[in-house]
């Protein structure tokens, strides 16, 4: 039997990409980040690629919360929450992190991915979808989504997937997001940006972005993945960073980041809320979140929210890691603990990986499809976790490595420029 043309193409396409080192394998570790990592060579070196900013699932609390929650309820729930899934645990996380978040309502999803898409899609089309099987009334006019251009993929899945009419804004660019939105006055509009973007490490701004809404009337969504945990004062996220709770009415946190579990959740008002809970496939067509998730995210945010000297730990590295590098002439967009460090090319990208893990450290590098082949970068998550040794330590490596690099010294050059 000949290889059907699908599959041929797929396989052609995999070999030209092997061919030209682009398809490089994806590590294999036997621990997690504590920050050490033992890889499957046997070999031990120091993590920067993690989103657990605060290390909390290595906390005895969170592991023995989500041991107790395993023991009663098993690993999992086997049905979505409407059809039997809905263990009083995930209604304690929701109300314990709309308290939080500062929002009246919080519904969980199984990932963050999954309540990008709840979100967007659901916002954008529960409304027709009551019209279309009860007869509710619903305005004629199709809805409008407009993100900026870096948003993460879930968020362009969520939009996709509405039956709203699409656009972007130039990144972070709420002057363009003005001149876009003037074109739909009257109509319902969602207006969507990350809090910290998660490949570049820059905050919103959300101060404009906020002000541009308001007097157009959109809805501003905010996906706070790596804000939640880390910025704003109680660590409560980009909104409480900017003085702006209350005035970014819908909200996504991952529980995989700051958290240190896995999950997503959507914050909003109740009405909103329970509209998504009912019309959004990314709530209700999958399964609930496993009982030591949740449990294990309620402890893990008790924490948070007891003890903010995490918090300072995190920062303090955070600034340590970006002061060294701005020695070595390199300025990262942002100012918080994702650092990326532009190479232009995958090749180049790749190399960096490899050389840093030669060293003992393991600095991942951004390929497409998470970035255009020509902002390839090195992206470094700095946590509570690490110690000021292991700081230093990378940034010396940094140091002796980046002559072998061609493209690093005039990436570097232009930087300081
Ligand atoms: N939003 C952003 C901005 C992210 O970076 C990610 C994950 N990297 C997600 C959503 C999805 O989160 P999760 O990994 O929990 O599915």
């Amino acid at each position: 039997m000949s290889t059907p043309t699908l599959f041929a193409d797929l396989h052609a396409a995999h070999d030209w990409l092997a061919g030209h080192g682009l398809l490089p394998p994806e590590r294999r570790s036997e621990t997690l980040p504590t920050p050490h990592v033992r890889l499957l060579s046997g070999r031990t070196v120091v993590s920067f690629c993690s989103n657990n900013y605060l290390g909390l699932n290595h906390r005895a609390e969170v592991k023995a919360a989500a041991a107790q929650a395993l023991h009663e309820h098993t690993h999992a729930t086997s049905e979505s929450r409407r059809l039997g899934g809905n263990l009083g645990l995930l209604e304690e996380l929701e109300s314990e992190l709309a308290e939080f978040k500062k929002q009246p309502s919080a519904l969980i999803t199984a990932t963050g991915l999954l309540a990008n898409i709840a979100a967007v899609h659901g916002v954008l089309d529960a409304g027709e979808l009551a019209r279309r099987w009860y007869g509710s009334p619903a305005p004629d006019a199709r809805p409008v989504v407009v993100y900026d251009e870096l948003c993460h993929r879930s968020i362009q899945m969520g939009a996709r997937q509405s039956s709203a009419e699409r656009l972007r804004f130039r990144h972070n660019d709420a002057e363009h997001l003005a001149d876009r939105l003037a074109a739909y006055k009257g109509r319902a509009i969602l207006v969507v940006t990350e809090g910290v973007f998660s490949m570049d490490g820059d905050l919103a701004d959300l101060p404009r972005l906020v002000e541009v809404c308001d007097a157009h009337g959109a809805v501003l969504m905010v996906d706070d993945a790596h804000g939640t945990g880390v910025y704003g004062a109680d660590g409560s996220g980009t909104a409480s960073h900017f003085g702006l709770v209350g005035r970014v009415p819908l909200q996504v946190a991952t529980l995989s980041k700051a958290f240190g579990g896995m999950g997503g959740a959507v914050l909003g008002d109740e009405r909103t809320i329970a509209m998504l809970r009912t019309f959004s496939s990314g709530y209700r067509f999958t399964s609930s979140l496993p009982a030591e998730q949740a449990a294990a995210t309620i402890a893990a945010l008790r924490i948070l929210r007891s003890e903010p000297g995490i918090r300072d730990t995190l920062w303090a590295n955070v600034r340590r890691l970006r002061s060294g590098l701005a020695r070595l002439g390199l300025h990262p967009p942002g100012d918080g603990p994702i650092v990326p460090i532009h190479m232009g090319t995958p090749q180049a990208a790749a190399m960096f990986e490899e050389l840093m893990l030669d060293t003992g450290y393991w600095c991942v590098a951004v390929t497409p499809p998470a970035v255009s082949p020509e902002t390839c970068r090195i992206r470094l998550t700095v946590s509570a976790m690490h110690d000021q040794e292991q700081i230093d330590g990378l940034l010396e490596r940094i140091n002796d490595i980046s002559p072998k690099i061609p493209a690093f010294a005039e990436i570097a050059n232009k930087q300081t420029e």
